[in-house]
């Protein structure tokens, strides 16, 4: 899905203590690209994630997702939108401590139509050997390929992502990119993602960094090469 973005503003608290989280934040997301959102922590990463998300209400400006204006949706539309057609992957992996992996991935597809084969997501995740086993069984690099793969079974036209490597190691890090990247390959899900983690400019598509409620910079990485 190819989501446009304009004017998008958000504020938090009233009176004195009333901030202005976004001031106005525009950019387009081609369908099936990886869009990387940088910035400090409080610029409003989470927030605007969320917006995107329906789950936090913008106070001004507007979203289209393929073209249909997600202010026009009424609630009902809002929730089928979120159930449908997006997945979301955090830092904490919440998944349901006494179901096996495969019983957490199938949760995803439970409301699905259309979910994707499961046993062939299951080997993608390199889960195989473990798909019994339930989450405190599992390390953390393990449990968030869970969470992606709960995430990404009903094959959402957009995987959202708020610092999934945020609780991992260097390397396991490396690992979890490294397989947002090959789901977003194989499955085309248009990926927007958030993360402090410099090694991801090299997967991204776009790097749009948010710094004062703004956006400071905007990257297309045509070849994928290192725009900084
Ligand atoms: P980031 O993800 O970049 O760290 P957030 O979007 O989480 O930033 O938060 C941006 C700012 O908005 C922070 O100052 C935060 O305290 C504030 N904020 C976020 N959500 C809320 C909320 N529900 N109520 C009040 N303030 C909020
Ligand atoms: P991060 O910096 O990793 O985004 P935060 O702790 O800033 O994490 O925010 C996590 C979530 O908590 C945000 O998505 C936001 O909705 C909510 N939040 C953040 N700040 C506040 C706040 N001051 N009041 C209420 N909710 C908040």
């Amino acid at each position: 899905m190819y989501l446009e973005l304009k004017d998008i503003k958000k504020s938090f608290g009233t009176g004195e203590n009333r901030t202005q989280v976004l001031k106005g934040i525009s950019c387009g997301i081609e369908k099936g690209k990886i869009c990387v959102l940088l910035g400090p922590s409080g610029s409003g990463k989470s927030t605007l994630l969320n917006i995107i998300g329906g789950i936090e209400k913008a106070d001004g400006g507007s979203i289209s997702i393929d073209g249909e204006l997600m202010e026009s949706m009424n609630e009902k539309k809002l929730s089928l939108y979120r159930r449908k057609h997006l997945g979301y992957v955090f830092q904490s992996y919440n998944l349901i401590p006494n179901l096996t992996v495969r019983e957490n991935i199938e949760v995803g597809a439970y409301l699905s139509s259309n979910p994707l084969p499961i046993d062939d997501m299951i080997k993608t995740l390199g889960l195989w050997e473990h798909q019994n086993k339930t989450p405190n069984q599992l390390s953390g690099g393990q449990q968030q390929r869970t969470a992606i793969g709960r995430a990404i079974i009903k094959n959402p036209g957009i995987l959202l992502c708020d610092e999934p490597t945020g609780a991992l190691d260097y390397n396991t890090s490396k690992e979890i990119l490294k397989l947002i990247e090959d789901v977003n390959k194989k499955y085309g899900n248009t990926v927007i993602l958030v993360t402090h983690n410099d090694a991801i400019k090299n997967m991204a598509d776009y790097v749009i960094k948010l710094k004062d409620g703004q956006i400071r910079k905007t990257d297309i990485n045509e070849n994928k090469i290192p725009a900084m």
